[in-house]
């Protein structure tokens, strides 16, 4: 097992002051038992952030996962994020109500807009500020939010999102994004980091990888990682799981990191948030 402790060891801190592991687990597509299996197995070795969404169906599992381990509530960093079809300013409240409940939770470290839904998100968001103002949530953010989604949020509501969670790999690489949360002071974090397993076989990766005895997967969260980005690789595999968080004990060299940098390809796993108008 894992010694480290990634709430304690290895964090960014939001600008509310409230602290944030750099790395956590993804829980898209695990279900039932194999997820409070994987989720189990990650808290056991160290992961203390989990990501979660009432779209994934399986906030139940994680909380039951959650209430079994030793862990105490504090260490622990639990992600929810509210759908689509629940947007708007009452709906909110009723599906933020909804996920604490499922999770067995008195409060969420970190509450999202899952999708910049046109006509619904600034109410959306007014519900966020109310929900982080009440102390039910540390933390509160947005998800797939491009510039003009932020743009317009700011201009129209009052607190400025700690966070903004979006599809980010090498092969996404949204410099002018991240340049741009990084200048309002929104940690950007960065979901499907491991592009699902459909760039493994990149050539440049591969050579990387081999120059510092790591693997493809624990390359691309360590790119990640240097560009100060939370990453949340999702696995239910107990060797993916330890392997994905062994990268605290190297550093991708400035040159290897302009060259994964250059690998921008603008693959999209997931829909394009430009789409939301
Ligand atoms: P990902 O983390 O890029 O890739 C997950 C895939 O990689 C799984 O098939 C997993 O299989 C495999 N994998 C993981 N570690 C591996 C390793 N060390 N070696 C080989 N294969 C490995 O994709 P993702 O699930 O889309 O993204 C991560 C998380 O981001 C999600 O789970 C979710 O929490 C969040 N997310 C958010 C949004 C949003 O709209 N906000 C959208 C998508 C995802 P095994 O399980 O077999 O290891």
């Amino acid at each position: 097992m894992l010694k480290l402790d990634l709430k304690k060891d290895t964090t960014v801190k939001l600008y509310n002051g409230i602290e944030m592991p750099i790395l956590g687990l993804g829980t898209w597509a695990l279900r039932g038992q194999e997820c409070i299996q994987g989720v189990t197995w990650a808290i056991e070795m160290g992961y203390r952030l989990i990501d979660t969404a009432a779209l994934y169906g399986n906030e139940r599992e994680i909380g039951e996962a959650i209430e079994d381990s030793k862990i105490s509530r504090e260490d622990l960093f639990i992600t929810s994020k509210v759908w689509n079809s629940d947007q708007g300013y009452d709906n909110t409240f009723k599906a933020f109500d909804k996920s604490l409940k499922k999770l067995k939770l008195s409060y969420l470290d970190l509450y999202l807009i899952h999708w910049p839904i046109s006509g619904l998100r600034n109410d959306t968001w007014k519900a966020l500020e109310k929900i982080y103002e009440s102390g039910q949530a540390r933390a509160i953010g947005v998800s797939n939010f491009t510039i003009k989604h932020i743009d317009e949020l700011l201009s129209k509501t009052s607190i400025t999102p700690m966070i903004n969670q979006v599809e980010f790999s090498p092969f996404l690489y949204q410099k002018r994004l991240l340049e741009y949360c990084n200048s309002k002071n929104i940690q950007l974090e960065a979901y499907s980091p491991l592009t699902r397993g459909r760039k493994f076989n990149d050539s440049t990766l591969k050579s990387i990888s081999l120059k510092y005895n790591k693997s493809v997967p624990q390359i691309l969260i360590r790119w990640g990682l240097q560009h100060k980005i939370v990453e949340i690789p999702k696995s239910g595999n107990k060797q993916h799981l330890k392997d994905n968080a062994d990268v605290f004990d190297f550093r991708i060299n400035t040159s290897d990191m302009d060259q994964i940098d250059s690998l921008n390809d603008d693959l999209r796993i997931v829909d394009d948030p430009n789409q939301y108008k």
